[in-house]
């Protein structure tokens, strides 16, 4: 993951002809969770917005065993339909070792590591035994030099697709959800070749906070934004109180495409 053995930025294929890092911009976005046939109705209009990969957890990992907990292998279907259907590649959690082959089976195109999986070890040299690429997230109170340890057990298994993220840090600050650590976007370009994700939807919690750290983000030099949106976010399954509604996306990536002009 060091810059020093590969001085150029490096671009991730995440299939369906869309790259992302060394120039390239793409957005993730979708539900938290998947939930059902609401998918499609989400995923068209963050496609028609212009958002150009599908996100949706069905591998939900919840701090209460008695909260929802994800559709599983069924939602991976939804995705890969959905997917399919507007020509996306995926971008979803994988939370144990075990589902790899499952994973590889419906062609993910992406799998994501969570924040609390960020130091899963036998997880990340599991996707990194596979050539899928990998959205790796920081961890809830991770040091950069422990996102980027946790990038190295990844590639030192052999696989080179990785693709950082910044999602927020646990710190004394109660007003938001995490604590949007900006300074990560410019450090982790500096320290790695890797492309850098923000996540303004988990790094504030809260709807009203999520466009201005997009856009901010997305003038630091971030190589893509990942935004949860949902269609009914009071009755999302989970964190709607940071979903965008449709509506607010297409603002959203309006605005985020004038800041990309001016970069
Ligand atoms: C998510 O992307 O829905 C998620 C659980 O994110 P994080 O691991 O950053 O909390
Ligand atoms: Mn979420």
């Amino acid at each position: 993951a060091n810059r020093k053995f590969h001085p150029e930025d490096t671009s991730v294929d995440c299939g369906h002809g869309v790259k992302i890092g060394a120039g390239h911009f793409q957005v993730i976005a979708g539900p938290c969770s998947v939930e059902g046939e609401n998918l499609i109705r989400i995923a068209r209009r963050v496609k028609k917005a212009g958002a150009t990969m599908l996100r949706g957890g069905a591998f939900k990992p919840r701090t209460s065993p008695y909260a929802y907990q994800g559709m599983g292998a069924e939602g991976l279907d939804l995705l890969r339909e959905a997917a399919d259907e507007l020509d996306m590649p995926i971008v979803t959690e994988i939370m144990d070792p075990r589902d790899v082959q499952l994973f590889l089976d419906k062609n993910i195109e992406v799998m994501q590591i969570g924040a609390r999986n960020a130091q899963n070890f036998p997880l990340l040299k599991e996707v990194g035994k596979t050539n899928t690429p990998v959205l790796l997230k920081r961890g809830m109170s991770g040091t950069l030099d422990e996102l980027l340890m946790a990038a190295e057990y990844i590639m030192s298994e052999g696989n080179e697709n990785v693709i950082l993220c910044e999602r927020g840090i646990r710190t004394f600050e109660t007003r938001t959800r995490n604590t949007f650590d900006l300074n990560a976007v410019p450090v982790l370009h500096h320290l790695s070749h890797l492309p850098v994700v923000a996540d303004p939807s988990h790094a504030t919690g809260y709807t009203r906070y999520v466009e201005p750290m997009a856009l901010a983000a997305t003038a630091a030099g971030a190589d893509g934004l990942e935004i949860e949106v949902h269609d009914n976010p009071s009755k999302a399954w989970s964190d709607g109180a940071q979903a965008l509604t449709p509506d607010q996306f297409d603002d959203t990536m309006r605005r985020i495409r004038a800041i990309r002009e001016v970069i």
